[in-house]
């Protein structure tokens, strides 16, 4: 990691620059913003500089320090994060290991019980305990660094400090061992005893814009252009909410799922619906909120074009076709009727109601929306629907 391959965030790059050629590098700095935006990253960054045998503002990333904190073995860097009390050392080790290989990667403990099954939850607490401040932070810093010209500390979720931990972490903050340096991340800096905070120099970040996030992918993970675009306006400005659709398969399923059911609502091909409604039924109850949502963004997609035509920033670029299709073929549908009548399904599915029965009334409301709303065709027989009356809605690639 050095600056260049921290994505966007330019301000926050410069000013941690600033602090190493200005020799005014903080004991103690607060990373806070959203998640997914390259607090950690920044932090790996800017320890791998103050690291560094060339002692630049940048990392070299050719010397044996450089090297050592990319594998995430320098004996000056120490890489924490909150874990459950019996957590298993060897899983803890592998996760380092991963930030080391990409720093944007979501394998800590809070939202990734297992490294295995990224849909597995868990109701483990991960935190950071007395014992652990006391080993990890205010030991392994007391010592004089082992090669470089600092010792530094990422405290990354630094939330997750327990109030006794936070205050044993606050003694040291207030009488620092020399050369050191704590970076604490937080999402959640509310969080975080004011004491801590007001000790701390306060770094900002951003919300990634959808263009940064979409380079990234396309050239740190070879995503396809098209699809990049499109996972880029879905991750809301977080990288690693961007790197997990992309490595989601399911995620193309369901947008195919999708436009199947509105197809099927649209022609009232009831055997069909009956179908689709069954296959998001299985999952549960998130998933079909999921889908449900994946559906709204389509419909606003569809609500872009029909203002802006070619002009309009869709969500789902990949889709651009089908939606033209939809609009052209479709030119009286209520599209917010039918925004309304999915956002109703959404709370309806989150707050216990049948899940199949929503659905299917749901694709009922549907098709009447997309006849618009004087259609005057309120029966269609069923007979009608079963002829395939898809083409009308154009196809997907
Ligand atoms: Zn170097």
């Amino acid at each position: 990691m050095s600056w260049t391959s921290v994505i966007g965030q330019q301000r926050v790059s410069d000013a941690l620059r600033r602090t190493i050629s200005t020799e005014r590098v903080a004991h103690a700095w607060l990373f806070y913003g959203p998640e997914g935006v390259g607090k950690r990253a920044a932090a790996i960054a800017y320890g791998k500089a103050l690291l560094c045998e060339q002692g630049g503002e940048e990392a070299c990333g050719a010397c044996s320090s450089c090297g050592r904190v990319d594998r995430m073995v320098h004996p000056d860097l120490h890489m924490l994060m909150p874990y459950p009390s019996d957590a298993d050392p060897a899983d803890i080790a592998e996760r380092i290991r991963l930030i080391g290989q990409n720093p944007y990667a979501a394998v800590d403990f809070v939202r990734r019980p297992s490294l295995d099954d990224p849909t597995r939850s868990s109701n483990k607490q991960a935190l950071y305990t007395v014992a652990r401040v006391q080993e990890e932070m205010c030991r392994a810093m007391s010592f004089q660094p082992v090669e470089g010209r600092y010792k530094v500390a990422v405290v990354s979720d630094a939330e997750h400090l327990r109030t006794d931990a936070a205050n044993m972490f606050l003694k040291m903050l207030e009488e620092p061992p020399p050369k050191t340096v704590f970076i604490l991340t937080t999402s959640r800096a509310d969080r975080i005893l004011a004491t801590i905070v007001s000790r701390c120099r306060r770094l900002r970040f951003d919300p990634l814009t959808p263009e940064a996030i979409e380079q990234a992918l396309i050239g740190e993970e070879g995503v396809a252009p098209e699809l990049a675009a499109t996972l880029a306006r879905m991750a809301d400005g977080s990288y690693t909410a961007g790197l997990d659709l992309a490595k989601n398969e399911d995620l193309r399923a369901l947008r195919e799922l999708v436009l199947d059911f509105s197809r099927a609502a649209y022609s009232r091909n009831v055997g069909k619906i009956a179908d689709i409604v069954e296959r998001p039924a299985r999952f549960g109850r998130d998933q079909v909120g999921h889908v449900l949502e994946l559906l709204l963004r389509w419909i606003r997609d569809l609500m872009l074009y029909r203002e802006m035509g070619e002009a309009a920033a869709l969500v789902n670029v990949d889709q651009a076709e089908a939606i033209a299709g939809f609009t052209e073929r479709l030119p009286k549908a209520d599209i917010e009727a039918m925004a309304s009548v999915i956002e109703e399904a959404i709370v309806l599915v989150r707050s216990n109601v049948h899940v199949a029965l929503t659905l299917t009334v749901l694709a009922g409301a549907l098709a009447e929306a997309m006849r618009g709303p004087h259609s005057g065709k309120l029966y269609m027989p069923l007979s009608d629907a079963y002829d395939g009356g898809d083409a009308s809605l154009g196809r997907t690639g």
